[in-house]
């Protein structure tokens, strides 16, 4: 029989853990246990309710493009509970001097899909409007110059459209996703889709368009996916499929050893030590916890896991009707604050949660969600909630004008420290390497957010296609 770790149980973890339920009840002989230091499962994917509100703690949702967190809810018997974004009235803004200005209809992140949509845009200047056609007209140069090298995510903007859309647009999409300085994060790794359309098309406006008329008149996938419930629900959906005496809640790993042809795994276990031993080990842990359970097995390994990641703080806001009312918020799904180095206590973004996806909130409420990354969170995140809430209330009321006081009972604050890891330049090659270094370990595998891939359906997707591969 194959005894497997798997060591943290965020999303990536009880993937995997749910794919390896699945082949044992097939008659896989394996035996499976999951070791999650915290008291709770999900990691980051969490959902608050509370009097009627769905409150995320984390993600929100996904991208409906990226098919494998859906496959993962229908399978769990959630189809029902899919809803999707508003896309009919979608809009995002981007706070440009105080000001919310929205981005132009028919953005593929910061590439147009028509010359035309860019026309009486209050949030471009004209200089950065002839970028744009500029980058048209470039086509030939641009495939003719593509680097086969990685690139930082701003060096590759830049070169196609110039520094405003780079500040404007670039740096607040990027950093809303990662959290991170788009002078350091791989365009290989974080934008790969765009990579092979300067290849093959050098404009990106080109490419984008021939996209679209290849696709005809085949209606849009909703941009983003969620559940009803909250995304919270997709945990609880995996936890109900698993075997309890299988999960070991606050047991965090200490280290991993080689005992002859078996992996021993220690944990802290109450105020004592448990040690069990494995064939093979998943860990799905974050990076801080990852470097130091492959440091004893190889320093060369764990040097190759990134360093850097980014922290997140949030604070959720909600009015109920009558203090609602006194308020506009406008159309749309949120806005982005590009990013200011020099600024501490800065949001990078805000969700206005009730307007983004249907049924989040009671009628007549309204809820925003404050994000705080980089620096401000990494600042922030040993603050008191009422310090975090307070910065975030001040930015907003800037914003919005005098505010009315949101419920007490029902403003959250959460934080997630280093939770985004950076995929700097390099990241494809970096990971390649690692990959194999792991492999010659010999029953180890890396899964979770560092190396494959940020989002939900990516982890999924990931998680599952490691446990079928091998078992
Ligand atoms: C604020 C925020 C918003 C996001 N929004 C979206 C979104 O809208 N859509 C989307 O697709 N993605 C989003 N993401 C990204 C996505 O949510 C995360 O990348 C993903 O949830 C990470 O999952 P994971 O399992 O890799 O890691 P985690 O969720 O970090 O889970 C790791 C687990 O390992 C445990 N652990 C740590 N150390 C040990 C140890 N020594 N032993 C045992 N266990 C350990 C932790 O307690 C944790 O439970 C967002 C991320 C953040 C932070």
């Amino acid at each position: 029989m194959k005894r497997v770790a798997i060591v943290g149980g965020g999303i990536a973890g009880l993937a995997a853990a749910y794919e390896l339920e699945k082949q044992r009840l097939a008659g896989a002989d394996l035996d499976w246990q999951l070791y999650e230091a915290s008291e709770r499962l999900g990691g980051t994917v969490s959902t608050t309710r509370i009097e009627g509100f769905v409150l995320e703690d984390g993600p929100d949702g996904w991208v409906t493009e990226k098919p494998w967190a859906r496959d993962l809810a229908v399978e769990l018997g959630l189809k029902d509970e899919l809803i999707s974004s508003n896309d009919a009235t979608r809009k995002t803004y981007i706070l440009i001097d105080g000001k919310l200005e929205a981005m132009p209809g028919g953005m593929r992140m910061m590439v147009p899909e028509s010359l035309e949509s860019l026309e009486g845009c209050a949030l471009f200047t004209e200089a950065a409007r002839a970028a744009y056609a500029a980058e048209l007209a470039r086509a030939d140069e641009l495939k003719a110059s593509a680097p086969t090298e990685d690139e930082s995510v701003s060096s590759f903007v830049r070169r196609h459209f110039g520094e405003e859309v780079l500040e404007k647009i670039g740096a607040p999409l990027l950093s809303g996703v990662f959290g991170g300085d788009v002078a350091k994060l791989s365009v290989q790794a974080v934008m790969a889709g765009f990579v092979t359309m300067e290849r093959e098309q050098g404009s990106l406006i080109a490419a984008v368009q021939a996209k679209l008329k290849a696709r005809g008149n085949k209606p849009h996938p909703p941009i983003f996916t969620s559940l009803r419930r909250g995304m919270g629900s997709l945990v609880e959906a995996i936890v109900a499929k698993l075997p309890a005496e299988r999960i070991h809640l606050s047991q965090p790993a200490m280290s991993l050893k080689r005992e002859g042809k078996l992996w021993c795994l220690k944990t802290m276990k109450g105020t004592g030590k448990a040690k069990r031993h494995f064939q093979r080990v998943l860990l799905a842990t974050p990076i801080d916890a990852t470097k130091v359970l492959l440091e004893s097995l190889s320093a060369e390994a764990a040097a190759l896991v990134p360093n850097d990641a980014s922290s997140a703080v949030l604070a959720t806001f909600c009015w109920k009707p009558e203090a609602a009312s006194q308020f506009l918020v406008p159309t749309g799904f949120g806005f982005l604050v590009p990013p200011d180095a020099s600024a501490t206590e800065s949001l990078l973004a805000a969700t206005f949660a009730d307007q983004k996806f249907p049924g989040r909130v009671p009628e007549g409420c309204k809820v925003i969600r404050a994000f705080f990354g980089g620096a401000s969170a990494a600042a922030l995140m040993e603050q008191s909630d009422e310090a975090v809430t307070a910065a975030a209330l001040k930015q907003l009321r800037a914003i919005f004008g005098e505010l009315p006081q949101p419920e007490a009972s029902l403003t959250t604050v959460r934080r997630w420290p280093r939770s985004l890891p950076q995929y700097a330049v390099g990241h494809l090659e970096r990971m390649a390497k690692l990959e194999t270094l792991v492999g010659e370990l010999g029953g180890i595998k890396l899964l979770g957010n560092a190396y494959r891939g940020v989002g939900v359906p990516d982890l999924v997707r990931d998680s599952r296609a490691a446990v079928r591969a091998e078992y």
